[in-house]
């Protein structure tokens, strides 16, 4: 019996390692592959990045043709500048940043970048010129290293740990007990949705490109943990042209130019200064925001009193 149950022990164990790496390769598949019908054209040519001015003109878009969802979008990120899109849940924000790594393509209109059609170049060339932080960053079953090395792979430890440093996720490293060889994910340490933000920071980092598209987590972060990755974003974009999905209005206050979507349109834009004193859209929201978070201020005092 004991002959037979090892022999099927380790089976087990192969089975569960193939179907874990499986689930590493799907993972891997949705974040390269997100869409595949999108393919290169015939000979088309890698994109030449230089200071990396993005220009959306007339982009109309929707993911079923009887439900519009991007209409008659233009806009342009100068290099080296921030635009930040706030608007509804809904509206259309993080469809744009799609657009920008071409996981879709418009149906009307089109996106520069330094003035190439982003249709018309490869899309490895394209997605090596632009870092994502996503809102939800998915991690390798590796350590963290590996985690922010990833796709890097000629970068040294040190490069490795100067990331994180910039990241500000160098001492939650240090303080593992592994350090940067500690495991995680699934199978490994679990970390939370700051955290692991910062890892895709630390890795955008690394990868340097002219290009970044920040799409901010949705879920409430405690303010120590916000105002940490704001830092840490605020560091990454600086001098890189950036387009921020924002869904917290205190990232937007220093953007070069805000664009307020709504319902697949930009119904205001401008400096937050000049959107505030225009009284619309963007003060109505940015007046809600305050009492939110003066209520949030309150609760927590209470909290602390208690
Ligand atoms: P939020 O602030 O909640 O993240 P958003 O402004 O980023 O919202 P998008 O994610 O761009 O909104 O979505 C815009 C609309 O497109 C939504 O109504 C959504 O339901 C729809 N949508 C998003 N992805 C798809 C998809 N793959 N197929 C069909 N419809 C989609």
């Amino acid at each position: 019996l004991v002959q037979l149950s090892m022999p099927l022990n380790f089976m087990g164990m192969i089975y569960r390692e193939i179907k874990q790496a499986l689930i590493d390769i799907d993972d891997m598949f949705r974040i390269l592959h997100q869409n595949p019908e999108i393919a290169d054209r015939p000979g088309a040519a890698p994109l030449v990045a230089g200071s990396a001015a993005v220009r959306f003109e007339n982009v109309h878009f929707a993911y079923i043709p009887e439900r519009p969802i991007l209409k008659g979008i233009s806009f342009e990120v100068p290099p080296g500048k921030t635009v930040a899109i706030v608007g509804p849940s809904g509206a259309g924000k993080s469809t744009l940043s799609r657009l920008m790594f071409r996981f879709y393509e418009p149906q009307v209109g089109r996106i520069l970048v330094d003035g190439q059609d982003i249709a018309a170049v490869t899309q490895e060339s394209l997605r090596a010129a632009i870092g994502m932080v996503p809102q939800d960053t998915v991690l390798f079953n590796d350590t963290i290293g590996y985690n922010i090395r990833y796709g890097c792979w000629d970068a040294t430890p040190a490069q490795v740990r100067e990331a994180a440093r910039l990241a500000q996720i160098d001492r939650f490293i240090d303080a593992l007990p592994e350090g940067f060889d500690t495991p995680v994910g699934e199978r490994g340490l679990k970390l939370s949705g700051g955290e692991k933000q910062r890892v895709a920071i630390a890795r955008t980092i690394l990868k340097g490109p002219p290009i970044l598209v920040l799409d901010e987590a949705t879920s409430a972060l405690d303010s120590f943990t916000e105002r940490e990755i704001q830092d840490a974003l605020d560091r990454v974009s600086r001098g890189r042209t950036t387009l921020v999905i924002a869904h917290r209005l205190s990232t937007v206050v220093n953007a070069d130019e805000i664009l307020v979507l709504d319902r697949g349109v930009i119904v205001e834009r401008g400096r937050h200064g000049d959107l505030l004193a225009a009284d619309g859209v963007y003060a109505a929201m940015w007046n809600r925001q305050r009492e939110v978070d003066e209520a949030r201020a309150v609760l927590n005092r209470a909290g602390e009193e208690t």
